[in-house]
C-alpha cells in the first residue's frame, strides 16, 4: 500500500452509502477520499434517456451529495468522458487508489477496461467490487464450470441455491469511516462536520472565503442540455427515498408474506407492487439489503408465505436471472448474433411503431398503459407484458428491439439486462415459447378494472364513455359517442389493427418462424414452458 493513500471512489450505479463495499475500500487507510460522479455524455441524450429518468438520476446524486455532506464529505460531479476526466483528477488530487462497483453492461465493460489501463499508466491501484446483484454474475459463470447459463428460471433457482448464502450487507459508510477530501473543497459547515467525524475538536481554521469555488456541484436538467419538466415527481430519486419506501413495504408484513405477482393488478390506480425498481436500478437501494430484509421479515413471521417465482424474493431472483443472461450472452440486446434469440422476420412499419409509442393505437387499455409510462415513468409488470405483446407477436409484428428502445427511454427503472431479458421473453424470442398465449388488448385490462377507471384517468378523452364501451369505444353507437364527447375517428383513433384477425395471422407467422428456427436453432430450448410471472 502507498504510504499516503488518496482514494477516488467512482459512483456510477451503486448510488448509496449503505452496502457499498467499494466505497468502504476507498476509505481503508486513506488520508483523503474523493467521491466522484461523472456525467458521461454517452448517457445524456434526451432521445435515448428520457427527461424523467435523467431527472430521477440527478435527484439521486443530489441526495447522495446531501448524505455525503452530512458526514463531512461531498460529491464531486464532473462532466465529460470518464477516460478524459479521470486521468485529470488522478493528477490534480494525487490519487493512488481508484474504487468502483463492477458493471456488466456492454458499454460499461469496455469503458471500465479502458479506465483500468489509464489508472495503471498513472500508478493508480484499482479495486472493483460486485455489489449490484445478490451474487457476482461472474461467480455464477464460474460455478457452472463451462456449462451453459440456464435459460429456465427454475434451473436458475437451483444454481442460485448452490451458490451458498448471499453476502451480508456491508456497514454503512459514516463520518468515522469516511476521510474527507482536501479541506479547500469543503464549505466551512461541511468542514466542521468532517473534523468532528475525524475526531478533531475544531480542526484547522480555514476562513469561508478561502473555500475553493468549484464547478463540481450537481447541475439542473438544463445544465446538461435537457429540457426542464414540470411533470410531478411521483417517485423521488435518492437513497433516502429508497430506504423509506422499502421500510414502508416491510412494515406491511401481510403484504410481504402474501405477495403473489400474478395476482397484483396492472391497472390499479395506486401501484400494486413495490415500485422499488427505479431505486434498485440506480443502486440507491442495495438488492442485498432488500433481500436480507425480506428474508428476516419472512423468518420472523413463522407462518406460511409465498415462494419464488411469484413472491418478492422470487422477483429479486428474476432480476438476478436476467443480469446473468445479460452478462453471459453475446449480443444480448440484439436478435442477430444472439445465440439464445429466435430469428423472427419482424416487420418494419414506422406508422405502427409510432402509433404504439405515442399512445394512439385505438385500444384504450394499451394507450392508457403507454400514457402512464410516458407521463410517470413507471408501469406495472403486467402492463409491460400487455404493451410488449401488442407491439410484437400479438398485434403489430414490430421488433422487440424497437420496443426495448422505447422502454429504455421512458422507464425510470430502465435497466439494460432486465429490459432486454423481458422483451426477449414477451416476444417469445427466448425463455418463453408459448407464442399462442396472447394478451387481448380488450379483455385483459377488464379482468381487474371492469369500469375502466384506469383508462379514464390516463385518457381523459374517454372519461365519459360508458363502461360497456370503455375498452372498445368503436363499438359504441354514434349517439353514445357523441354524448360521451368522444367520437372515434375524430377525438380518439380507430384501432390500428383488428386484434381478433391479426393475432391469429401472427400466430401462424410465429409458428413458421419457430419451425424455421428448429433447423438453425436458438440455444436453450425450454421444454416445460414457464407461465407464472
Ligand atoms: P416488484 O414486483 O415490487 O418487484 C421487486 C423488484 O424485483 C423490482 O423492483 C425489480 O428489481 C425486480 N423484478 C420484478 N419483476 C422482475 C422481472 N420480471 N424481471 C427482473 N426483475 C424483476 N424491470 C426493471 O427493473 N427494469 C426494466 O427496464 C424492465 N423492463 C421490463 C420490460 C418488459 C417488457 C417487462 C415485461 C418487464 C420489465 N421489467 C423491468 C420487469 C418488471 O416489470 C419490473 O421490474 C417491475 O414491474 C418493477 O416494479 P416493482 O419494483 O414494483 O416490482
Amino acid at each position: 500500500r502507498a504510504a499516503r493513500t488518496v482514494s477516488l471512489h467512482w459512483f456510477r450505479k451503486g448510488l448509496r452509502l449503505h452496502d457499498n463495499p467499494a466505497l468502504l475500500e476507498a476509505c481503508e487507510g486513506a488520508t483523503h477520499v474523493y467521491p466522484v460522479f461523472i456525467l458521461d455524455p454517452h448517457f445524456a441524450k434526451p432521445d435515448v434517456i428520457g427527461v424523467l429518468r435523467y431527472r430521477f438520476m440527478l435527484q439521486t446524486i443530489k441526495n447522495l451529495d446531501d448524505n455525503l455532506r452530512e458526514i463531512g464529505s461531498r460529491l464531486f460531479v464532473v462532466k465529460g468522458q470518464p477516460a478524459e476526466a479521470l486521468p485529470r483528477l488522478f493528477r490534480e488530487w494525487g490519487v493512488t487508489k481508484l474504487t468502483f462497483e463492477s458493471d456488466t453492461e456492454p458499454y460499461a465493460k469496455v469503458r471500465d477496461r479502458h479506465v483500468c489501463e489509464l489508472a495503471a499508466e498513472h500508478q493508480v491501484h484499482v479495486q472493483i467490487f460486485p455489489s449490484h446483484t445478490l451474487h457476482d454474475p461472474e461467480a455464477y459463470v464460474a460455478r457452472l464450470q463451462g456449462k451453459d447459463v440456464p435459460t429456465v428460471y427454475q434451473s436458475f433457482v437451483k444454481l442460485f441455491a448452490s451458490m451458498g448464502p448471499v453476502a451480508p450487507v456491508a456497514p454503512t459508510v459514516d463520518a468515522k469511516r469516511l476521510p474527507s477530501p482536501a479541506p479547500e473543497y469543503l464549505s466551512g459547515r461541511d468542514r466542521k462536520k468532517a473534523d468532528q467525524g475525524n475526531g478533531h475538536a475544531g480542526g484547522e481554521k480555514i476562513e469561508e472565503d478561502r473555500t475553493r469555488s468549484d464547478d463540481f456541484s450537481v447541475p439542473g436538467l438544463s445544465g446538461i442540455g435537457y429540457p426542464e419538466t414540470d411533470a410531478p415527481t411521483l417517485y423521488p430519486g435518492g437513497e433516502r427515498a429508497a430506504l423509506a419506501r422499502m421500510q414502508e413495504h416491510l412494515a406491511n408484513v401481510k403484504y410481504i408474506v402474501t405477495f403473489e405477482k400474478p395476482k397484483t393488478s396492472p391497472n390499479a390506480l395506486r401501484p400494486s407492487t413495490t415500485v422499488l425498481s427505479p431505486y434498485l436500478k440506480h443502486g440507491a437501494l442495495s438488492s442485498r439489503l432488500f433481500y436480507h430484509s425480506l428474508c428476516s421479515t419472512l423468518a420472523q413471521h413463522k407462518g406460511p408465505h409465498t415462494q419464488p417465482p411469484v413472491s418478492l424474493v422470487g422477483q429479486l431472483l428474476w432480476r438476478e436471472f436476467f443480469y446473468l443472461q445479460g452478462h453471459a450472452t453475446p449480443n444480448f440486446d440484439k436478435m442477430v448474433g444472439n445465440p439464445i434469440c429466435r430469428q423472427i422476420p419482424w416487420g418494419k412499419d414506422a406508422e405502427l411503431l409510432g402509433a404504439w409509442e405515442e399512445a394512439r393505437t385505438g385500444y384504450p387499455f394499451i394507450d392508457a398503459c403507454m400514457t402512464q409510462l410516458r407521463e410517470e415513468g413507471w408501469i406495472h409488470h403486467l402492463a409491460r407484458h400487455a404493451l410488449a405483446c401488442f407491439l410484437t407477436r400479438g398485434d403489430l409484428w414490430q421488433s422487440w428491439e424497437e420496443g426495448a428502445r422505447v422502454f429504455e427511454k421512458y422507464l425510470l427503472d430502465a435497466d439494460w439486462s432486465v429490459n432486454t431479458g423481458n422483451w426477449l421473453w414477451l416476444s417469445a424470442s427466448a425463455f418463453f415459447h408459448q407464442y399462442f398465449r396472447v394478451y387481448s388488448p380488450v379483455a385483459f385490462g377488464a379482468k381487474t378494472d371492469k369500469e375502466g377507471e384506469y383508462i379514464r384517468k390516463y385518457l381523459p378523452v374517454l372519461r365519459k364513455m360508458p363502461s360497456k364501451y370503455i375498452y372498445e369505444p368503436w363499438k359504441a353507437p354514434k349517439g353514445v359517442q357523441e354524448t360521451a364527447g368522444c367520437v372515434v375517428g375524430r377525438d380518439y383513433p380507430h384501432p390500428v389493427v383488428d386484434h381478433a384477425t391479426v393475432s391469429k395471422q401472427l400466430m401462424g407467422k410465429m409458428k413458421a418462424a419457430y419451425d424455421a428456427n428448429k433447423e438453425g436453432g436458438a440455444k436453450g430450448e425450454e421444454k416445460s414452458g414457464e407461465k407464472k410471472r
